[in-house]
């Protein structure tokens, strides 16, 4: 619970996910409103939260930490600028190897200029100068390494230079900004067009990159779903429930069979609904919920609800396909483990009691 609200007020997921596993790579979340499930990868976790102090450093945020790091590291120089020292500390050390992959995403706003490195920080839509200003000629015009924003807009009294724009085509899109009385502020974005205060959500965001839309997700957990008929469905349309099929032994396999009608293995197709068990109660669940025109092959059935115009469209519909799914799993374990048996119509009238908790028929 711990977990799940730090991750809602870190990325801004109030609401909308919920913790499903936690593993040695990462953590999964079911993200209910866009996805089918959403892994936080705890490598991108990491560099996130690690983005946080890059970016102290970068915008010179006055804490003991930031004074500490540039007196005893940095000195005058550039973070974007500077290679490891083996006197410096481990942490200060995953810091710089971030640099490659957090340099792209920080861009400065210029206020007064103090701040802001001309040739190394992005202060400009054409990026840092040094991409494609050497600093041969920085220094045969006049400029050092330290050359601030401010020393580069007063000397050239707020233009470029025409040697300067003939010699680099880029400079044309790139007019010198104003100065102002405000410090220089380090913004996060994707662009320099697009960058905003940084927060470790916005961070962890752009490094994790754009993930599929799972069509199927809003069926899945669609307003009222029942959590647990939910969390099979969704591992049911992933083909992840732990069926016969997908057992691996190590030795000669015992003999397994479908626990409802031992002709064979039991497998996602066969449970849902090729079995003849479960394709009496699929058919009667669709009539109950006036649902005809559904297929009873798995594999169909996840086209249907990945169909933004899916057959399902009220309440009860969706439930009864969860709620199928997820009692006739619970029966083929229940075979499995124990002695008891219910009958096709008991499994279809315990269907309809946990629809109508929910539903209006
Ligand atoms: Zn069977």
């Amino acid at each position: 619970m711990i977990l799940n609200l730090y991750f809602e007020n870190s990325f801004g997921l109030q609401g909308k996910i919920l913790v499903v596993d936690v593993g040695y790579h990462g953590i999964w979340f079911v993200d209910r409103c866009h996805l089918g499930v959403l892994e936080l990868r705890l490598s991108t976790w990491n560099r996130a939260l690690l983005a946080k102090h890059v970016w102290d450093i970068a915008r010179r945020r006055d804490s003991m930490w930031v004074h500490w790091i540039y007196s005893n590291n940095l000195g005058s120089s550039n973070f974007w600028m500077v290679r490891k020292n083996s006197n410096w500390s481990w942490v200060f050390h995953k810091l710089l190897d971030l640099q490659s992959h957090l340099r792209r995403f920080l861009f400065s706003q210029i206020g007064d200029g103090w701040d802001t490195n001309a040739w190394e920080d992005a202060w400009l839509p054409c990026g840092p100068l040094s991409a494609f200003i050497s600093y041969r000629f920085v220094h045969s015009c006049g400029f050092s390494t330290l050359t601030t924003v401010r020393d580069l807009i007063i000397n050239w009294n707020g233009n470029w230079p025409d040697d300067w724009c003939q010699r680099f085509d880029m400079l044309h899109n790139s007019p010198l900004p104003l100065l102002t009385s405000v410090r220089d502020k380090v913004l996060w974005g994707d662009n320099y067009t697009m960058c905003l205060d940084f927060t470790v959500g916005k961070a962890w965001a752009s490094l994790e990159g754009n993930h599929p839309v799972i069509p199927w997700s809003k069926l899945v957990w669609f307003s009222g779903h029942i959590p647990k008929h939910a969390f099979c469905f969704w591992l049911a349309c992933q083909r992840r429930l732990p069926t016969q099929d997908r057992l691996h032994w190590k030795d000669e396999p015992p003999d397994l069979e479908c626990s409802f009608c031992g002709q064979c293995l039991d497998s996602h197709d066969h449970l849902f609904f090729q079995c003849s068990y479960a394709g009496v109660v699929w058919t009667s669940v669709l009539h109950m919920v006036d649902l005809p025109g559904m297929p009873s092959r798995w594999e169909q059935i996840v086209q249907v609800i990945s169909d933004p115009n899916s057959l399902l469209k009220l309440l009860k519909q969706k439930l009864a396909v969860a709620a199928t799914v997820y009692y006739i799993c619970q029966e083929r374990n229940r075979r499995l483990f124990s002695v008891t048996k219910r009958t096709t119509q008991d499994l279809i009238a315990v269907i309809r009691d946990s629809i109508s908790i929910r539903a209006d028929w």
